[in-house]
């Protein structure tokens, strides 16, 4: 069934804008037809179609529900910038593995320096890519796409999480079971040349734990689903 994204669906039973000429135009679904709406707080509405316009749809909501999808946990993917449109498959997966939250980060090794300008562009690009995926995957909410910060930065908002991980490379251990008492954690993801010395030993010192996704390299666009696959597990969320 279709499923579209509104905040305070609940008081506004309409959908309107650029959805509602998806849903007349490129679905052409009229009067009587079922879809569902999610408030982007946690709740879905199956709803019948009452009256359509030219750019709006009213709606009839027939159920509310708890939307059941959501992890028990708040995780932020930490992803340093990638090249070309790698970034947009890391966004992508990331929601559909069920990230709260996406921080692009520059760090030493990121070959790709987009100017400021650029950078506002791309994080618009990136939160509709977001937002489509959040709609395809049944998400209960519109993970949001930050703006990118510095290594250092980043260091600072991730390591005040209940828990950051900190994928390397050359770590020896592997992600632990995560208990009921961890709420929010954090994930970092390296670029495709990876971290330096010196940014995988600020990490430590700042309380990251640093954690191996095994014995193979992987792309800088596989390691978030990998990582988020195994935060996801243990954590009971999979
Ligand atoms: N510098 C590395 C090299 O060329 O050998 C590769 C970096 S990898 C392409 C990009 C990022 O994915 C890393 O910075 C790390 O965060 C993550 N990553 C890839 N494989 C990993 C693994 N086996 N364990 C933990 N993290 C991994």
């Amino acid at each position: 069934m279709p499923r579209f994204f509104k905040e305070f669906f609940q008081s506004e039973p309409f959908i309107d804008g650029d959805d509602a000429k998806h849903i007349l135009r490129s679905l052409r679904m009229t009067v009587g037809e079922k879809l569902t709406v999610c408030d982007t707080k946690g709740f879905d509405y199956s709803c019948v179609i009452s009256a359509c316009s030219d750019n709006r749809v009213d709606l009839e909501i027939k159920e509310k529900r708890k939307n059941d999808t959501e992890p028990t946990i708040f995780v932020t993917l930490y992803l340093c910038l990638t090249k070309g449109d790698k970034m947009d498959l890391a966004v992508r997966q990331a929601v559909e593995m069920g990230a709260s939250q996406i921080v692009p980060v520059l760090s030493t090794n990121c070959v790709s320096r987009p100017d400021e300008k650029s950078l506002k562009k791309k994080q618009e690009r990136w939160q509709k890519i977001a937002d489509e995926a959040a709609g395809q995957s049944g998400r209960g909410i519109l993970p949001k796409v930050c703006e990118t910060l510095s290594f250092n930065e980043a260091v600072i908002s991730a390591t005040n999480d209940d828990l950051c991980v900190f994928c390397y490379e050359l770590a020896t251990e592997n992600l632990d079971t995560i208990d009921d008492n961890i709420k929010t954690v954090s994930v970092i993801i390296g670029p495709e040349g990876g971290f330096t010395v010196p940014e995988a030993e600020t990490l430590a010192k700042n309380g990251a734990k640093t954690v191996s996704l095994g014995k193979r390299i992987l792309r800088a666009e596989t390691a978030p689903v990998a990582a988020l696959a195994a935060v996801m597990l243990k954590s009971g969320n999979m």
